[in-house]
């Protein structure tokens, strides 16, 4: 193979020495947007940054960017990056491998072709994994679209107990001034991202070039019944939220597995009252998952969800609420970078593989206001969000290239 335009040990060493910041274990990772060790993450992207040679700038929600200044400066950027945060705990390359990727690839154009055209930008996002707040997710992403309503950081509330804005604040940010961090200069966002899932393993490829970003809506599902003995109240007497709720989540999966790759339901809490052995329960709430990257399909998923989970109810007379918790339709990625990106692998002699993304990710909320793409570098086995989540060095610095060239032919010709 030929050598590749990154140095897979650097790679590497770059991911240990981000690990090293909310280390969990001997590979996990526990970094919450605005924590001590998110800081310190942070701090050291800022400083990797400067001395790849780039104009280092913080906004004002704490996103880090790093610019390579283009000859013209009134063209739109052309963007990379991902998010610092983690799961908690998560694994060391979930959203720091694009962050990495951005400022290897930055550096690596200004030493190969000194500046570019249009100005080029390494993003560090704050948060999107919303493990510390749970409704917080895509928060630095949305800050740079404009779409953080003014309440929520005194209204979001993380697990810890501490609101948004007094995390910003340990964090030497002022939430009021997030407003501030809204851009309108971005062109292009690519984003480099771990795959997550296992395609690219199965069919042997090290790189994704993604086409679309999943749909999703998620549910929250409340039956109602009567509560009642369960010794002593007759089968067909019953009000039995439980049976409903059985027939319900049975059904919404098969329907998911029966239409096929690649929309996916998952119903993945349930809660039960009163939750005893011997009563028939009063009410079972639980949540449903459903996406697809297809617009069609997954209108007819979720049209399907809906007319079974209404039919259940009124045949076995149980109330039903049904909440919709978030609803976002496919995001198609812009043919012209996907092609670009396609261009790039086989320039670099990386096989890539085109593929949809059944995962969300920073790159759907900026296709609000820039063209997108993705690049995803395989997963072994397919984890992620889990300790045990790693992606070899060899494919990392292929994706690392394919990225670098892509920025090339996006920045670099007049
Ligand atoms: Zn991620």
């Amino acid at each position: 193979m030929a050598a590749r335009w990154i140095d897979p040990e650097r790679i590497e060493s770059a991911i240990a020495a981000l690990a090293g910041h909310g280390a969990h274990g001997e590979t996990g990772v526990a970094r919450l947007v605005y924590s001590p060790e998110w800081v310190a993450a942070q701090d050291q992207v800022a400083a990797w940054m400067a001395e790849a040679g780039l104009r280092v700038e913080r906004d004002a929600v704490g996103n880090i960017w790093a610019y390579l200044d283009g000859r013209d400066r009134e063209a739109a950027m052309v963007v990379t990056g991902s998010h610092v945060d983690s799961q908690n705990p998560g694994g060391r390359f979930d959203g720091a491998l694009g962050v990495i990727a951005g400022i290897m690839a930055l550096s690596e154009l200004r030493e190969r072709f000194g500046q570019p055209e249009r100005t080029l930008a390494a993003v560090s996002l704050v948060e999107e994994e919303a493990s510390r707040f749970p409704t917080a997710n895509f928060w630095g992403s949305r800050a740079i679209i404009g779409r953080i309503a003014a309440e929520e950081p005194k209204r979001l509330r993380g697990y810890d107990g501490v609101t948004m804005a007094e995390a910003m604040r340990d964090a030497g940010l002022d939430a009021a001034r997030i407003p501030e961090a809204k851009r309108e200069d971005i062109g292009t966002f690519v984003e480099l991202h771990i795959e997550q899932g296992p395609f690219l393993e199965r069919e042997n490829f090290p790189v994704g070039v993604v086409e679309a970003i999943t749909g999703y809506r998620q549910y929250l599902v409340t039956l109602e019944g009567a509560a009642n003995h369960a010794g002593t109240t007759p089968m067909d007497m019953r009000r039995d939220p439980m049976a409903g709720a059985a027939e319900i989540i049975g059904g919404v999966v098969d329907t998911a597995h029966r239409m096929g790759r690649p929309c996916v339901t998952t119903v993945g809490r349930v809660n039960v009252s009163p939750n005893e052995r011997a009563v028939i329960p009063r009410q079972v709430a639980f949540t449903v998952d459903a996406r697809s990257p297809l617009p069609e399909q997954r209108e007819t998923l979720l049209a399907r969800h809906e007319a079974l989970i209404q039919e259940v109810a009124e045949r076995r007379d149980l109330r039903l609420s049904l909440r919709v918790d978030s609803d976002r339709g496919p995001v198609r990625c812009d043919p012209e970078t996907v092609a670009v990106i396609a261009a790039a692998a086989e320039a670099a002699g990386v096989p890539a593989m085109t593929m949809t993304s059944g995962a969300v990710h920073d790159a759907m909320q900026m296709a609000e206001i820039a063209r997108i793409a993705m690049i995803f570098v395989r997963s072994r086995s397919g984890i992620s969000h889990s300790p045990d989540e790693f992606t070899a060095a060899e494919d990392a610095a292929a994706g690392i290239e394919v990225l670098a060239r892509a920025l090339h032919t996006l920045a670099y010709r007049p």
